[in-house]
């Protein structure tokens, strides 16, 4: 059985679960994350079997602050410095080259380790109480869509024994921007709320964009089908909207209001709106009595500004594997 508390009280308990090698799940503010000791080989074991994810995909550790890396890297470079000082906690996830006492089963057996220190005060008030760098990939079976509120979690693990902390709805809604530090120039291997532009600037230098390129295996998570509703998924035109039925649910961005025969979603049309929207939309298309969901294509990039235009492409990145 899942049980969900709201609180100190839910820090406490899932300290003590923490402990004894048992998985919690806990909000952050990019998407709900499945919580276990990140030196714990066992307990990091059992976050992959509850989540079904194969052990060729890496997790990321989260810290309460840059002093809790120091363990886990080879070297704090001053790159690392810079990002950390700009966008922690934040959604900026950083891989940098790890030490000996991360265990194999939390990076896939690779010689690298991603770390962040998320922003949300749950997720921050759990890592400082309990002391200890936590691993915490996406709180939903593996392939589904990635949880943003407590519900979604109850859903994705029903008859499970997990604790899950519930935090409310996550503010960014999309998962954080991967940044490889570990080659000659900075790569980004997952885009997300902070943007490629918004890294070089802070870094002073240029940033590579690597998830486009097909065949790399440097981010495994990022490939193929992820991010998926049970139900046909489409990416449609702003046109085909228009023409969809009540057997569709339809997530929009362009329009006010849906018509009588129409169900559905409508999100803000902008795009940290739209991203922290998109996966309860999914959820919501997911639980109703629909039998496909179509989803509004994110505007053309000459539409709009290119800060905005990096943030929906994070977005599409979702789109296209929710899709597949
Ligand atoms: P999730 O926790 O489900 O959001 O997925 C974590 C993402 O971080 C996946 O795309 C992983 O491939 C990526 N990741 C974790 N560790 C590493 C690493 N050492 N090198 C590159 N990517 C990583
Ligand atoms: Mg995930």
């Amino acid at each position: 059985m899942t049980e969900t508390l709201e609180g100190p009280e839910a820090i406490v308990a899932a300290v003590a679960r923490l402990g004894l090698g048992e998985p919690i799940a806990f909000p952050t503010e990019t998407v709900y994350g499945l919580g276990a000791d990140a030196l714990d080989e066992d307990a990091v074991a059992r976050i992959f079997a509850l989540k079904g994810r194969p052990s060729t995909n890496p997790l990321i550790v989260h810290v309460s602050g840059a002093e809790m890396v120091d363990e886990l890297v080879e070297e704090w470079t001053n790159e690392a410095q810079l990002l950390a000082d700009a966008f922690w906690p934040g959604a900026l996830t950083l891989v940098l080259n790890k030490s000996e006492r991360v265990p194999d089963i939390v990076t896939a057996g690779g010689p690298t380790v991603a770390v962040r220190c998320p922003e949300h005060p749950l997720a921050l008030g759990l890592i400082e109480a309990y002391g200890k760098p936590i691993v915490g990939p996406s709180a939903n079976p593996s392939g589904r869509i990635s949880p943003t509120t407590a519900e979604h979690v109850e859903m994705g693990f029903e008859g499970q024994d997990l604790l899950i902390l519930d935090g409310g709805s996550c503010r960014a809604g999309i998962e954080s921007t991967v940044v490889d530090l570990t080659s000659e120039e900075p790569r980004v291997l997952r885009p997300g709320v902070v943007t490629v532009a918004q890294i070089a600037r802070v870094l002073d230098q240029d940033v590579r964009i690597d998830h486009q390129e097909s065949g790399i295996t440097k981010s495994p998570g990022v490939l193929g089908a992820h991010y998926q509703p049970t139900k046909p998924t489409r990416l449609v035109s702003s046109d085909e909207v228009a023409q969809s039925g009540p057997d569709i649910f339809v997530i929009a961005w362009s329009i006010e209001v849906l018509g009588d025969s129409q169900s559905g979603h409508i999100l803000p049309a902008d795009p940290h709106g739209f991203a922290r929207g998109l996966y309860n939309a999914m959820h919501e298309g997911d639980l109703s009595t629909a039998s496909q969901i179509w989803i509004e294509h994110p505007p053309k990039s000459d539409e709009i500004g290119s800060e905005d235009a990096q943030i929906w492409h994070a977005i599409m990145e979702r789109l296209t594997r929710a899709c597949q």
